[in-house]
C-alpha cells in the first residue's frame, strides 16, 4: 500500500500474510460477507487488494462484537485489531487465508442500502443493471484488475514514449470537423448562435499541426468521438494512443509502435512478442488470406482457382468469371472427415458474409471427388482443378465464386470458421503489419473516398499514375497493425507537399474551395514549411480487452455506454430544459424520448 494514508490505516486488507502475524493493524474496507458461528462473529473485509477475515470472539470487547453484529453487506468500516494465524482451518482459496484479525474496535464509517446485485467475481446480473450501478460493479475483483492493468499499461506506454523523446500534448475537444470520415458529434455555440463545434473523431489535424510547430515527436492518450452506427463492440467515444513523428518514413514509425506495443504487453502479461513484427503488403494479404486483417495463426491460404475454373463445364463459375468476378477457394487438409452439418456451417459462414454460397467437394482415397462440385470435375479439367486447389486424398475443397469484394470477405469468414472447426488455430500471438493500403476505395454508390484519410501520402512510384487521373490500384503509404486477426490500429506517412495534396483532393472530387473550407487550418499551416511526417493510432480499448482476456471492450472501460450508446448510470443522452435550448437559439422539432432513469430514482432492488 502507498506510504500516503489516512485514518490510521496500517495495511491493505488483501496484503496481510502469515509473516504479519502478531502485528497491530488498522484496516478500512467494505463488508464482503458476515456471519455468526455460535457467538463468534466473522466479517470478510474487502479493499482493492483483496479480502481478509475479521473475528470477534467471546473475549473481544463487547462494543466491537455488537458493532460486527450490526453490519450489512457493503457497509464501509474501519477496524482495529491484531493479526493472528487463523484459529480455524486456513482458506487455501484466498491469499490472506492463513490469517485473521482479532478485532478490538470497529467504526462504521458509512452504511450501505440493500444491493441491486451481489459483489462477486462471477456475476450473472444483466449488463444494463451492472452499468446502472457501475460503481458497485467496479468493486468486484475482476473489474478492479482490469482498471489497474489498464492504468499500468497506460503508464508503461507513456514511459516508453517519453524515453523515445515524445512530447505528450493535449489537443482540443471542442474543435472543427476532423477528416476521419464518420459523422460528427456537434456542440452548439451559445456565444455565436448558429455556429457549432465538432467533437474530434481523432486528433489527426492537431497532431499534424504539432509537426508543423516543430515538436518533432508527439503523442497523446486521446479520446475520440464518432457518431457511427453502433455495433456490439463499438463505443461512441473511445480511447486511442495517438502519435506522430517528423522526418521519418514507415520503418521508424513501425519501430516506435512495436516498442510501445511491447511495453503494453509486458505491463499486462509480463512478456512481449518479439520484434520486428511480420510484414505483408495489402495486396499480398488479400491474395493469400483474403483479408486486410488476416489471422496468421490459421495455416490456410487462399488459392486462386479462376484459371482452372474457366476450363470446367460449370455455368456458375463461367458467368462469375465473365463478369469480372473471382473463383477462389480453400483446401482444408483432412476436411473430408467433416460432417454434412459442419460443412453446412462453413457454407453458412460464407453466406453470412454476403456471398451467394460456397461450392465444395471432398477428395476420396482414390483421388476422386464427391459432393456438389464433383459432377463438374470430370476428366482432365477436373483433375487440373483439384491440383490447382492443392487437394490430396482426405481433403475438402471449398470455393467461393462472386464479385471480387464479396468473394474475399466470404473466404476470410470461411477461413476463420474452418480454422476453428479443424482446430488449426495455433497458440501464441501473431502480430503483422499490413502495408501499402490502397489510397482510395469506392463506396456503395461508386464514389471514391480516402481508404485512410485525405492526408495520407501515395506511394512515390504511383504518383505519376495518380497525376494522370488514375485511382484504382494506387497504393498509399498507410499501414495497419493486426494481432491474431484483429486490427489494432492504423497510420500513414502524410502528404507534406501541397502539390501532391491538390492531386489527391482532385482525385477525391474535393475542389480547392471545399478543401479550403474543410481543412483550412491544416492547409494554411502547410504554407509554412511543413516537415515530412507520419504517425499512427492504436485503439487502446480493444488492445486492453484482448490483453486482459476480457469478454468485451466495455469490461476495460470504467464507465462505458451500452451497445446502443446509452449510459444507464447517468441517463445520458437526456433531454435538456427548453430554456437551455432557447439560450442556444435551437428549436426542437421532434419530441424527446423518455429519459433513461438515473439510479437515484430507482428502488434499490432485491436485498
Ligand atoms: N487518425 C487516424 C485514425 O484515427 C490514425 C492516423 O492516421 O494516425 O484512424
Amino acid at each position: 500500500m502507498s506510504r500516503v494514508r489516512g485514518y490510521g490505516r496500517t495495511h491493505a486488507c488483501g496484503e496481510l500474510r502469515r509473516e504479519h502475524a502478531g502485528r497491530e493493524v488498522v484496516l478500512c474496507g467494505w463488508v464482503d460477507a458476515h456471519r455468526d458461528h455460535g457467538g463468534v462473529r466473522f466479517v470478510d473485509l474487502r479493499d482493492r487488494e483483496g479480502i481478509v477475515q475479521i473475528v470477534a470472539d467471546e473475549e473481544s470487547p463487547a462494543e466491537a462484537r455488537e458493532a460486527l453484529a450490526r453490519v450489512h453487506d457493503e457497509d464501509c468500516l474501519r477496524v482495529e485489531g491484531s493479526l493472528r494465524v487463523r484459529a480455524g482451518a486456513p482458506n487455501p482459496e484466498r491469499a490472506t487465508g492463513e490469517v485473521e484479525v482479532l478485532v478490538r474496535r470497529v467504526e462504521i464509517l458509512s452504511r450501505s442500502e440493500p444491493l441491486p446485485f451481489e459483489i462477486e467475481d462471477e456475476l450473472e446480473a444483466p449488463e444494463e443493471l451492472r452499468l446502472r450501478y457501475r460503481y458497485l460493479d467496479l468493486r468486484r475483483a475482476p473489474m478492479q484488475r482490469y482498471l489497474r492493468l489498464r492504468s499500468r499499461a497506460n503508464h508503461a506506454i507513456r514511459e516508453a514514449l517519453q524515453g523515445l523523446g515524445f512530447v505528450e500534448v493535449e489537443t482540443p475537444i471542442l474543435t472543427r470537423s476532423t477528416p476521419e470520415g464518420a459523422r460528427d458529434y456537434l456542440v452548439p455555440s451559445r456565444v455565436r448562435p448558429g455556429s457549432w463545434y465538432a467533437l474530434p473523431q481523432s486528433p489527426q489535424v492537431f497532431k499534424q499541426l504539432c509537426m508543423v510547430a516543430g515538436l518533432d515527436r508527439y503523442f497523446q492518450i486521446a479520446r475520440c468521438m464518432r457518431d457511427e452506427d453502433l455495433r456490439a463492440d463499438r463505443q461512441p467515444e473511445f480511447t486511442q494512443l495517438d502519435l506522430e513523428m517528423s522526418f521519418v518514413e514507415e520503418d521508424q514509425v513501425l519501430e516506435v509502435v512495436e516498442e510501445v506495443v511491447q511495453a503494453a504487453f509486458r505491463a499486462v502479461r509480463g512478456e512481449a512478442p518479439p520484434v520486428p513484427f511480420e510484414r505483408l503488403s495489402h495486396a499480398e494479404a488479400l491474395r493469400r488470406f483474403a483479408s486486410d486483417k488476416p489471422d496468421l495463426r490459421i495455416p490456410l491460404e487462399v488459392v486462386d482457382l479462376g484459371e482452372a475454373a474457366s476450363r470446367l463445364e460449370f455455368r456458375v463459375f463461367r458467368e462469375v468469371l465473365d463478369q469480372g468476378g473471382l473463383v477462389r477457394g480453400l483446401c482444408l487438409p483432412g476436411g473430408a472427415g467433416l460432417s454434412r452439418k459442419q460443412i453446412d456451417g462453413l457454407e453458412q459462414a460464407a453466406r453470412d458474409a454476403g456471398a451467394a454460397g460456397a461450392a465444395w467437394c471432398k477428395v476420396g482415397e482414390s483421388g476422386s471427388a464427391s459432393g456438389p462440385l464433383a459432377r463438374f470435375l470430370q476428366e482432365e479439367a477436373g483433375r487440373a482443378f483439384l491440383e490447382a486447389a492443392g487437394a490430396s486424398p482426405g481433403d475438402l475443397v471449398v470455393t467461393v465464386a462472386d464479385r471480387p469484394r464479396r468473394t474475399l470477405v466470404a473466404l476470410d469468414a470461411l477461413r476463420r470458421r474452418a480454422g476453428e472447426l479443424l482446430d488449426l488455430v495455433s497458440p501464441g500471438d501473431r502480430l503483422v503489419w499490413i502495408t501499402e493500403f490502397p489510397l482510395f476505395e469506392q463506396d456503395d454508390e461508386g464514389a471514391w473516398t480516402p481508404a485512410h484519410h485525405p492526408f495520407t501520402s501515395p506511394v512515390e512510384e504511383d504518383l505519376e499514375a495518380l497525376r494522370g487521373g488514375r485511382r484504382e490500384g494506387v497504393r498509399s503509404r498507410a499501414y495497419d497493425l493486426v494481432w491474431n486477426g484483429v486490427e489494432l490500429g492504423s497510420g500513414s506517412i502524410r502528404i507534406h507537399r501541397s502539390e501532391v495534396q491538390e492531386v489527391v483532393f482532385q482525385a477525391l472530387g474535393i475542389g480547392p474551395e471545399e478543401a479550403r473550407e474543410r481543412f483550412r487550418h491544416l492547409l494554411g499551416a502547410f504554407r509554412f514549411g511543413p516537415p515530412p511526417h507520419g504517425g499512427f493510432a492504436i485503439g487502446l480499448d480493444r488492445l486492453y480487452a484482448l490483453l486482459c482476456g476480457a469478454a468485451s471492450i466495455r469490461e476495460v472501460i470504467a464507465f462505458p455506454k451500452t451497445s446502443s450508446g446509452v449510459c444507464p448510470l447517468t441517463g445520458a443522452p437526456a433531454p435538456v430544459d427548453p430554456e437551455q435550448l432557447a439560450e442556444l437559439g435551437i428549436r426542437q422539432e421532434a419530441a424527446a424520448e423518455e429519459p433513461e432513469a438515473g439510479n437515484l430514482e430507482e428502488p434499490a432492488g432485491p436485498a
